[in-house]
């Protein structure tokens, strides 16, 4: 059993807490949101009256928060009550250079820490079947793999500090630029008289084939379980999409990538999450593209 602290019990925080809470650790929680502790009480974890608190005995800290800011202001304010080389871990997604600062953090302290952002959306942290990809050394990464395997299907070690983040970002910039790709399929298809099903069936198995196609289809029908299905409920909100392209960008920018489709999908799902449905799934963007081309 180790003492795990965990802070940020949100939509992800709570279930991954509760996945550590079953494997048999002692986990300190904290979350700024009563009501987000009240749900992480009833999975057994134990509930401490602010960050530094939750650190204090703990032997690895976990950090599941909105952006970069709150991460780098959390470490801060935990990392010189943290235990002496305990195992920082923020799963949270946020951009490579904060990631890369909040490793300076806590190595300044002589801590252990990876960036360790996830795969999977709420589905995987509650089914603990989450993909982890690391970045940090190979020692705190030693450390940090039994820790993950209770929250995880696969965890990959990506490289040293922020490879885990820019993974991640790489990854996503893919899944938003494929499912643009596949809704606009869907939507020449429609103006040339072509069924749904029709289209689904020659390209999921052909050179069209991707996950965005064969699992998260963006029309109803062919893959029962999209959210196509459920009128785009989210799955993965296109407001967390539009986050992901954006930090795509900010590192395209700052490192001298080219990435000219990676830059309209982020202007895309800007346009789609401002005409409201920003909490709407990302595959929905196939409406706002229908509506773009009458
Ligand atoms: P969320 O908003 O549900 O949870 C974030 C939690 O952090 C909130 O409960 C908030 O109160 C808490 N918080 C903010 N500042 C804090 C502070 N200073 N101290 C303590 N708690 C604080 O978000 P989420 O969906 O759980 O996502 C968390 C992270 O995981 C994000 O970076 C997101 O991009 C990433 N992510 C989300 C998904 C998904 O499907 N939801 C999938 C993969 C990755």
């Amino acid at each position: 059993m180790t003492t795990i602290a965990f802070i940020g019990l949100g939509n992800m925080g709570n279930p991954m807490a509760a996945n550590l809470v079953k494997a048999g650790h002692a986990v300190h929680g904290f979350d700024l949101m009563p009501e987000n502790l009240t749900v992480a009480r009833e999975h057994g974890v134990v509930i401490m009256a602010n960050a530094p608190a939750a650190v204090k005995d703990a032997d690895v800290v976990i950090t599941m928060l909105p952006a970069g800011k709150h991460v780098l202001s959390v470490y801060e304010d935990i990392a010189p009550k943290a235990k002496k080389g305990a195992l920082f871990i923020d799963s949270s997604t946020i951009d490579v250079e904060s990631a890369r600062k909040a490793h300076a953090i806590a190595a300044k302290r002589g801590l252990l820490s990876i960036d360790a952002p996830v795969s999977g959306g709420t589905g995987g942290a509650a089914a603990g079947t989450l993909t982890f990809m690391a970045g940090g050394s190979d020692g705190a990464f030693a450390v940090a793999e039994p820790i993950l395997k209770p929250m995880a299907g696969r965890i990959v070690h990506c490289g040293g500090d922020g490879a885990g983040q820019a993974a991640k970002i790489c990854n996503n910039m893919i899944l938003g630029i494929s499912m643009i790709g596949v809704a606009e399929a869907f939507v020449l298809a429609e103006k040339l008289g072509l069924s749904h099903q029709a289209l689904f069936d020659v390209a999921s198995t052909s050179s069209g084939q991707c996950w965005s196609l064969t699992t998260y289809c963006p029309v109803p029908g062919p893959v029962p379980n999209s959210p196509a299905n459920r009128d785009y409920k989210p799955g993965f909100a296109a407001a967390l999409m539009l986050k992901d392209l954006k930090l795509a960008q900010e590192a395209a920018q700052g490192s001298g990538a080219v990435t000219p489709l990676g830059a309209e999908a982020a202007q895309l799902y800007a346009l789609f999450n401002a005409q409201g449905h920003a909490g709407a799934d990302f595959s929905g963007i196939i409406n706002f593209l229908r509506g773009a081309n009458p």
